[in-house]
């Protein structure tokens, strides 16, 4: 077999497993099949979840969730052979479909340092929105790429009931009584958010789940167990941080947020971090990533850099959920958390040589 098939047929088998990104490089599997000659579609497997995991998160998590089983008994790709794909898919010579239209304009990378370098490689989805800017010192010193500057400053002015709410708690009955959407309808409970009122890290999923609504508490499933090994593994407890979501109501069968509901529940979610002034936004998935900072960009594109929210760092990971069914996402998660614990780490110098005598 040669490069290019055990290319295609490690991408087939991510493929099969529902994946659609390749980790890495945030291209699409189509794109990267259609770079080596692969046919466009393939059926998509159906696989029990990975059984939940146990004990804080570490690298090694990364080959404790075996893969899915496969639909059909046939040829699979050899796991020790996965590692070099990207050395494959050069020896294959692939190229990409654009490749043989103009090249795309070259987005710079620019670091916290503020030196612009060009960007290695263009990437399916780079981070155009508007560019963090005006760092201060410590988080310049990190040297990290820099990502979107966003904030949802005109939200405040069209909700100043939920504005002027003084505390978590009062934003949560108010949340309970809330008819801004219709999903207060169908919901349970309301799942405002929980956890320390001053927590110095925030996570933000993207709405609850039938647990959640069952029980009124964020990240109570199976995806809750993940988050709190996650956070663990950065020496962190569910009492250390808050926890919340973008839409406080459970949207019925789990769909995605409609984009107006999201824009119903951002007053809350906005004051919430007003009040709690974490000092790391960890936004979870790609939809709690494009809420927040007001982007179509992919998550692969997102990840790895330091965006910020109402001048507060902020991290993308990968959603729990999906390491559930993905063990590649296990490896990128926690170089995501790892990331969000320094910039967490180095803020807390930061406020301590400010006060120090
Ligand atoms: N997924 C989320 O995004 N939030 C929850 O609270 C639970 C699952």
């Amino acid at each position: 077999m040669d490069a290019k098939d055990r290319l295609r047929l490690y991408l087939e088998q991510r493929r099969e497993l529902g994946e659609s990104e390749l980790v890495l490089d945030s291209l699409s599997i189509e794109d990267v099949m259609k770079m080596v000659g692969a046919k466009p579609t393939a059926p998509k497997a159906s696989h029990a979840p990975a059984p939940p995991l146990e004990g804080p998160m570490t690298p090694s998590d990364v080959s404790s969730v075996p893969l899915a089983p496969p639909p059909e008994p046939g040829v699979r790709f050899d796991r020790g052979a996965t590692t070099d794909w990207r050395e494959a898919l050069r020896t294959a010579g692939a190229t990409r479909p654009s490749d043989t239209s103009p090249p795309p304009e070259s987005v710079p990378t620019v670091t916290a340092a503020g030196a612009a370098k060009p960007a290695a490689a263009p990437v399916a989805s780079a981070v155009t929105d508007a560019p963090v800017k005006d760092l201060p010192a410590w988080l310049s010193a990190l040297d990290l790429p820099l990502g979107i500057e966003a904030g949802w400053s005109r939200v405040i002015d069209a909700a100043p009931d939920v504005a002027s709410l003084p505390t978590l708690e009062q934003i949560a009955e108010h949340a309970a009584g809330c008819t801004r959407c219709a999903l207060f309808a169908s919901a349970k409970h309301p799942v405002p958010g929980e956890g320390n009122p001053s927590a110095e890290l925030l996570c933000v999923g993207d709405a609850p789940g039938v647990n959640e609504d069952e029980q009124g508490r964020p990240f109570v499933g199976e995806s809750g167990e993940l988050l709190t090994r996650i956070l663990g593994a950065i020496q962190l407890s569910r009492e250390d941080v808050f926890i919340c979501d973008v839409l406080k109501h459970r949207p019925p069968g789990n769909r995605d947020p409609l984009p107006e509901e999201v824009v119903a529940c951002q007053p809350y979610l906005l004051r919430q971090i007003e009040l709690v002034r974490p000092r790391v936004i960890l936004a979870l998935g790609r939809i709690a990533a494009q809420a927040l900072l007001q982007t179509t960009t992919g998550i692969g594109a997102l990840r790895g850099r330091i965006h910020r929210f109402h001048g507060v760092p902020l991290i993308v990971t990968y959603h729990p959920a999906a390491l559930l069914n993905n063990e590649a996402w296990k490896r990128p998660t926690w170089e995501d958390v790892k990331l969000a614990r320094r910039i967490l780490d180095a803020s807390r110098s930061a406020s301590a040589d400010t006060t120090a005598p």
